[in-house]
């Protein structure tokens, strides 16, 4: 069997910075020096190659486009290579991880993000574990030679996760991600250790790529003592189709009579809200409290156990699509790739 040949896809994020002398502040800066910093991945037994993808960004900078530049890059070079790391900031890594997954259904290889707290020149980053274990990953196989992985995944320190069952926790550790609603996928110690029967595997026949996500996608954290008024502009369907909110545990809000006008006119001009939990752990179960019958009376979309990040790009995922209400509303209901339980 030929070496397995990996695509390093280069965006931006700490792992590739280094300080401005004259600000002080660090900037993301060329994949030459973070290659170079890395003579490491020589060593593998694998046919190593990588893109830059335009100038890098600090990941507060993505946007849907460049999610769709990255989604883009992996389709056209599926073929050719057995598995992708995508190189990104930690900021919004969860985000782009999350959208990919639904960007690339179908997938049968691994796409792998990863990045660091500390950039790679520095003595003490988690940069070069980051980057080496995800690109060893990125070409495992399995007993049938197939590819170990099959899915969007995001690596850091020493932890594999769900790519839409992954969070950042922390801007300080090294650990800076978990996945509290799902397994991790793979725990590396001395040896890789892959959780086969967590892994999910795909019954699509081929890879799909959809870049059509929409932007009239709005967030509301409920809180004690909103200014519920002042949400008015999130409720104007001229400008926004779709709201994700984030409410009390499990899935419960206030019953304020503004609130519930405004979320009964959107809904009945036709737009599309979908209730997660603010709880790290644990899913939205409508109809359990009295305050959670407000969104059962709406017919409001349960997002059961998803995060956040995973809830918003579906929204903007489904949203995107050139379907009907109903449609719409059934394919948020459902799992698609793993990203609700
Ligand atoms: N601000 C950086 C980014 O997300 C942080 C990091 O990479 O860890 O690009």
């Amino acid at each position: 069997m030929e070496n397995p040949k990996v695509l390093i896809i280069y965006t931006g994020g700490t792992i590739g910075m280094i300080n401005d002398p004259e600000t002080g502040v660090l900037k993301p800066f060329d994949f030459e020096h973070l290659y170079k910093s890395v003579p490491e991945l020589k060593q593998f037994a694998y046919t190593l190659e990588a893109i830059s993808l335009g100038e890098p960004i600090d990941s507060s900078e993505m946007q849907p486009s460049n999610w769709a530049d990255i989604a883009k890059t992996i389709f056209d070079n599926y073929v050719k290579y057995d598995g992708f790391v995508v190189l990104h900031g930690s900021d919004t890594m969860a985000y782009t991880s999350s959208a990919l997954s639904f960007m690339l259904q179908g997938l049968r290889k691994p796409v792998i993000l990863t990045g660091s707290q500390l950039p790679i020149g520095q003595i003490r980053t988690d940069g070069k574990e980051n980057i080496i274990t995800s690109v060893e990953i990125a070409g495992m196989r399995n007993e049938l030679g197939e590819p170990a992985v099959q899915e969007v995944a995001l690596y850091f320190e020493y932890s594999l996760y769900r790519g839409n069952r992954a969070k950042k926790i922390s801007s300080e550790h090294f650990e800076a991600f978990a996945s509290p609603n799902f397994r991790n996928l793979a725990e590396a110690g001395v040896n890789i250790e892959i959780i086969e029967h967590v892994l999910y595997k795909t019954e699509q026949e081929e890879l799909v790529l959809n870049t059509n996500f929409s932007e009239e996608i709005a967030l509301i954290k409920l809180y004690p003592g909103m200014p519920v008024k002042a949400l008015k502009s999130l409720f104007n369907f001229d400008l926004v189709k779709g709201i994700l909110i984030e409410s009390y545990g499990s899935g419960n809000s206030f019953t304020n009579a503004d609130f519930a006008k405004m979320v009964g006119d959107f809904i009945n001009q036709g737009g599309i809200i979908l209730n997660i939990t603010q709880c790290v752990t644990g899913k939205v179960a409508h109809g359990k409290y009295e305050t959670s019958k407000f969104f059962t009376d709406f017919n409001i979309i349960s997002g059961e156990d998803m995060t956040s990040e995973a809830a918003l790009t579906k929204m903007m995922y489904i949203l995107g699509q050139d379907t009907s209400r109903t449609e719409k509303i059934e394919q948020l209901s459902k799992n698609l790739c793993g990203e609700l339980t």
